[in-house]
């Protein structure tokens, strides 16, 4: 049979690249799990999907409950769930202020994690009851969360502290927006949030890879300078991102060049390994690379996994 894939913000970018790139094999059957529908639907049509290997399903990931709604939705679907790709994400780089959530948690914290978090929780379930031979959940990082890195490096950088805002509940009132605690800076909790998936990636394969045999990984596909995330930069960066992406850090890669590095990660049959962090040299070959030493501290994946279990009402 096909594989059977969920890809979450499948209506563009990277998502939409990744989509179609398994699509066009004719092996798996994509479910786009996309917060506008019309627009997921036109997305798909004009990137030439065959109409046979693709669903569009409602997921808004800014409401716990619409999570809830979307798990039910696909349950009743009856397909099987082989692989889930948690990709969504809002970055509000220029935002003075912050915006919520519908359970009041600040937008990209909210979205891009919690409520990643609670989808990958209800949806490993699905995972494991799936009798297919290469059962993978994966989590879209980010080199923004890599301060080992050059690129990680350049303020504000990611820094979750002692998590004291977000046990806090994140919503601004009396406590903090943010993670650390901190004054609100929007391309921070966007750092932030990268750094809570590749936590939780490992934190997810050191809980559940032994005992269910599903493999869990994380990735930085490269610079993708063109995507929507870049949407609410001031226009001068939108202008001159590209350009310093491709000549200057040579880390630029093409929306279709990444989407077939994530495909990779959702059916090479190399790429099975649990816990690891894909990334791509130059020549456009994988390898495991190595996370900050907050991204890859376990004590602190274990408290963001405590926190963010009773945040989504899993605890
Ligand atoms: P895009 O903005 O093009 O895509 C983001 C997707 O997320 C869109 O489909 C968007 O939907 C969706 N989305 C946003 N909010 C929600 C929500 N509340 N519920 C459901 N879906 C939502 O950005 P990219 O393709 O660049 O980003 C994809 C992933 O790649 C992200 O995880 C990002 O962190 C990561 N990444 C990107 C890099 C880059 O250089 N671009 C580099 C490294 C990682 P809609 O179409 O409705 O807006």
């Amino acid at each position: 049979r096909k594989g059977s894939v969920i890809i979450t913000g499948a209506s563009s970018g990277l998502g939409l690249a990744t989509a179609k790139a398994l699509a066009e094999t004719g092996k798996w059957h994509v479910i786009m799990a996309c917060r506008n529908f019309l627009k997921a639907e036109k997305a798909a049509r004009s990137a030439g999907m065959p109409k046979e290997n693709y669903t569009v399903m409602h997921l808004d990931l800014a409401s716990l409950e619409s999570v809830r709604q979307f798990v039910d939705t696909f349950r009743r679907s009856e397909r099987p769930l082989d692989v889930l790709v948690c990709n969504a994400a809002v970055y509000q780089p220029t935002a003075k202020e912050p915006t919520f959530t519908a359970d009041g948690f600040e937008i990209s914290v909210g979205t891009n994690h919690l409520g990643h978090f609670l989808l990958s929780r209800l949806l490993l379930d699905d995972l494991k009851q799936s009798d297919y031979p290469n059962r993978r959940c994966i989590i879209v990082g980010s080199i923004t969360g890599n301060t080992n890195t050059l690129a990680g490096n350049v303020p504000p950088k990611a820094n979750l502290g002692d998590l004291r805002g977000l046990a806090g509940g994140l919503n601004g009132v009396g406590t903090s927006s943010m993670i650390d605690g901190g004054e609100f800076d929007g391309a921070k909790a966007y750092k932030d949030s990268k750094v809570c998936n590749m936590l939780t990636m490992q934190e997810l394969h050191r809980r559940f890879h032994e005992e269910t045999g599903v493999s869990f990984a994380s990735l930085y596909p490269g610079c993708i300078a063109e995507t929507g995330l870049f949407r609410e930069h001031i226009p001068l960066f939108r202008l001159l991102f590209p350009p310093f992406q491709k000549y200057i850090t040579k880390g630029y890669v093409s929306e279709a060049e990444a989407g077939k590095r994530l495909a990779q990660v959702v059916s090479d049959p190399s790429l099975s390994k649990s816990g690891v962090y894909w990334s791509w040299n130059n020549n456009s070959s994988s390898f495991e690379n190595q996370l900050s030493k907050e991204a890859s501290d376990a004590e602190k994946a274990r408290k963001l996994w405590e926190v963010s279990e009773k945040l989504v009402g899993l605890a």
